[in-house]
């Protein structure tokens, strides 16, 4: 997991597996006044989606701020799964203690000795008295508690402006929250709270981190991924659901509409310019993709195209492709390098699937030298003297099934309503 940046450095231990609850902080989203209900009850309810396998684990929330507590679920494993919830900025672990006096301190006691600071370590203790019955004020708090915890740690620093380790008390009535970890979370806005999109996927890493960077955003995405078969295997369709199904994690439910495409693209390969072929299948999908976006309410097409990667990615032929569609596209990846690309694609977990091998039909009737700087006019006029092709394009959008697709493995017909709006609000 990746801890606090300082921790790491530090060398010190995590106060995590001593937690009876996680703190999950909102992100970037808190600025935007009237939509901010919305977005937070968004965000509860993909945090009650995520920690639905551990059923001990109870939500509560409150002004800017979710709290899971533990009851004895793994904290390590649930913050793991938690930090990947978009809209979450930072997760803190939480030791609870009862708010007495001396609890709180036995209980900051143990906290220090479980997080070790090496010597030399600058620290601080940091209270806030919420509940304002209870005897001491903060600023006597932060008397009252660092200095039995500096005479036992006497390797401890005293810094107030920018300490190391902060050890922060919130006094509440009833119980009060002992931190100082702060776990990074991905952060972005919560899932469909920027709109809905198209996005096209291959069995590629780069489309699956499109889709995961569109998500952070805050749109919802509907993958379309163009086949086939015979040319095209089994497997390639396997491997394209199974990487849905990792973005399902992100999303808790995924639709994914299979496009077959083995006659569009046949009826490229018989116009002797072989080398316009890519540019000619790109427009095609860029055709179905918005008529199914039409037909699904989706707004843009998203794609994972980085500028210059591939002939087809040239400004030159992004340009003769995108006007293919009337719809904005997004292309996230656009300015980024393939490493990055790459280690995103690790991080998020669709990166060992990426590279197996199977074939994508783009790989297939690959001239050898296909244009990076295609015309426009010849590509329109082509396109306008292809038999039948508008009946082609047709057929496809027609011939398209959709699957709905879950973490949990099972695709489920496309009629059975996504877990996320079915799902009731009274769960506080
Ligand atoms: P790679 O990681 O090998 O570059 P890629 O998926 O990015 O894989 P490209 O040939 O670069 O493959 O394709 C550019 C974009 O076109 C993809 O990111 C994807 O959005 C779209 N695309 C390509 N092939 C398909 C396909 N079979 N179905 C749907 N979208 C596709
Ligand atoms: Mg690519």
């Amino acid at each position: 997991m990746r801890e606090n940046r300082t921790e790491a450095a530090e060398g010190r231990g995590s106060s995590i597996e001593y937690a009876d609850m996680l703190l999950l902080r909102f992100g970037e989203f808190t600025l935007k006044g009237k939509n901010r209900n919305r977005f937070e009850k968004t965000v509860l309810r993909h945090v009650k989606e995520m920690v639905k396998p551990y059923p001990k684990a109870v939500l509560s929330k409150e002004f800017g701020r979710i709290y899971v507590t533990l009851n004895g679920e793994p904290a390590g494993e649930l913050a793991e799964a938690l930090r990947n919830v978009f809209g979450i900025a930072s997760i803190s672990p939480v030791k609870v203690s009862r708010s007495e006096f001396d609890d709180i301190l036995a209980a900051s006691r143990r906290f220090l000795e479980i997080i070790a600071p090496p010597q030399g370590t600058t620290f601080k203790v940091n209270a806030r008295r919420v509940w304002k019955d209870f005897p001491h004020g903060s600023i006597e708090m932060n008397k009252l508690i660092s200095t039995p915890l500096l005479q036992g740690y006497p390797g401890l620093l005293v810094d107030v402006k920018s300490p190391e380790l902060e050890l922060k008390l919130e006094i509440r009535e009833g119980s009060t929250y002992i931190f100082c970890d702060q776990i990074e979370g991905v952060g972005g806005f919560p899932l469909g709270t920027n709109g809905k999109a198209m996005l096209l996927l291959s069995g590629g890493i780069d489309s699956p981190v499109a889709a995961w960077s569109s998500m952070r955003r805050g749109l919802e995405v509907e993958c379309v991924h163009f086949y086939s078969y015979p040319y095209t295997s089994e497997l390639a369709r396997q491997k394209v659901v199974d990487l849905a199904r990792v973005l399902s994690r992100y999303a808790g439910v995924i639709k994914l509409h299979l496009v077959p495409f083995t006659e569009v693209q046949t009826s490229f390969t018989g116009i002797g310019q072989d080398n316009l072929i890519i540019t000619l299948m790109r427009r095609a999908m860029l055709r179905i993709t918005t008529r199914l976006a039409e037909r699904e309410g989706a707004l843009a097409v998203v794609t994972g195209d980085s500028l210059g990667q591939v002939a087809s990615q040239t400004l030159s032929s992004m340009n003769v492709i995108g006007r293919a569609t009337a719809l904005p596209l997004l292309r996230p990846l656009v300015m980024m390098d393939k490493s990055e690309i790459v280690e995103l694609s690790q991080r998020i977990g669709t990166y060992d699937l990426s590279i197996l091998p199977y074939e994508d039909c783009c790989t297939l009737f690959v001239p050898k030298s296909p244009t990076t700087n295609p015309n426009l006019r010849i590509i329109e006029k082509i396109e306008a003297t292809l038999p039948g092709y508008s009946a082609r394009l047709d057929e496809a959008v027609t011939g398209t099934e959709t699957i709905t697709i879950t973490p949990y493995g099972d695709e489920k017909p496309q009629d059975l309503v996504p877990a996320q709006s079915g799902l009731q609000e009274e769960w506080f």
